[in-house]
């Protein structure tokens, strides 16, 4: 299957955007305090067709902090340079039903192996990022990532120095991560690393050429460079399925039909396997820390396009 004619798409993605605008419901999130600052109002929707063709409406070319959206393109890359077998072996693809930051979630049953879409396997899965420094590390991820954006990403400095100053937290799942082996470079380093994966800054368009990519086998619909095999890709999708929207990922599922990607930023990621990527940024969060407006317009959009990948036509 195709998307819908382009003028169908950019339409739909114009309407899309103007349905939900003033929808008010939702809390921006502060436990990093540079997130806080971010204007509630700020709404991009942006959809990328395999074939490259944008569709943009709103604030689509606004920079923000990529946070767990990241985490589906690091497990890609990882998965690209081990293989898919130890990659699963050494962080797990099974959903924990619980929060992005749990630390329950880590337990002696599964040898604390969790999921590359939670922060606990998303940080080993930084610490599996080919390098002997922590700096050769960072720099494969920063430009990996770029590539599968299509442009040179750079770090939100303010961001990355509020989060860690304050990730205590992920520090601690890092920790803990070691006592069951389940890290594989120096805890802090790791974490240090992951959060300033977490920090690059993105707009909504970038966010929706790099769910094109996933979408197009690993080749960036853009540059037309291949950043990942395809086989790669649907490893990614199905963990995105199951974990991408953290304890509430059965209700997206039922709502869209996807994989998706969300992140406390208010940025989402989703994508409709040889048809396209949606990009979309809304700060205000629900309770589990996913974009309230990025939720209500791909539900929209998934439906308007005819995206849900269980329908039968
Ligand atoms: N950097 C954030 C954290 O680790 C990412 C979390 C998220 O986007 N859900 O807390």
């Amino acid at each position: 299957g195709h998307l819908p004619s382009s003028d169908r798409v950019t339409t739909l993605v114009a309407q899309a955007r103007d349905r939900f605008h003033s929808v008010d419901q939702g809390k921006v999130a502060d436990y990093i305090p540079a997130l806080a600052q971010v204007s509630r109002e700020l709404f991009g929707v942006c959809v990328v067709g395999v074939d490259g063709s944008i569709h943009a409406a709103g604030d689509t070319d606004y920079q923000f902090s990529i946070q767990s959206v990241s985490k589906p393109f690091v497990f890609a890359l990882i998965c690209q340079v081990i293989g898919e077998d130890e990659a699963r072996a050494k962080l797990g693809v099974n959903s924990t039903g619980r929060a992005f930051d749990s630390v329950i979630a880590i337990t002696k049953i599964n040898q604390g192996t969790s999921n590359p879409m939670v922060n606990a396997g998303a940080i080993a899965a930084t610490s599996l990022a080919p390098g002997n420094t922590a700096a050769d590390k960072w720099q494969f991820i920063q430009t990996e990532l770029s590539r599968f954006a299509g442009r040179p990403l750079t770090l939100n400095e303010a961001v990355y120095q509020s989060e860690a100053a304050t990730n205590q937290r992920n520090q601690g799942i890092a920790k803990l991560l070691q006592a069951y082996d389940r890290i594989f470079f120096d805890s802090t380093e790791a974490t240090d690393i992951y959060t300033k994966q977490c920090s690059l800054n993105v707009t909504a368009k970038d966010l929706a050429v790099m769910a094109a990519t996933l979408a197009n086998g690993g080749v960036n619909p853009l540059t037309q460079e291949r950043i990942i095999d395809p086989v790669h890709c649907q490893h990614v999708l199905a963990v995105m399925v199951t974990a991408g929207l953290y304890e509430n990922s059965g209700d997206w599922l039922y709502e869209t039909g996807l994989p998706g990607k969300s992140g406390v930023s208010g940025g989402m990621v989703t994508v409709s396997p040889g048809k396209g990527g949606l990009g979309t940024f809304a700060p205000p969060l629900d309770e589990a820390g996913n974009s309230v407006k990025g939720q209500l317009v791909t539900q929209f959009l998934s439906e308007q396009l005819g995206l849900n990948l269980f329908a039968s036509q």
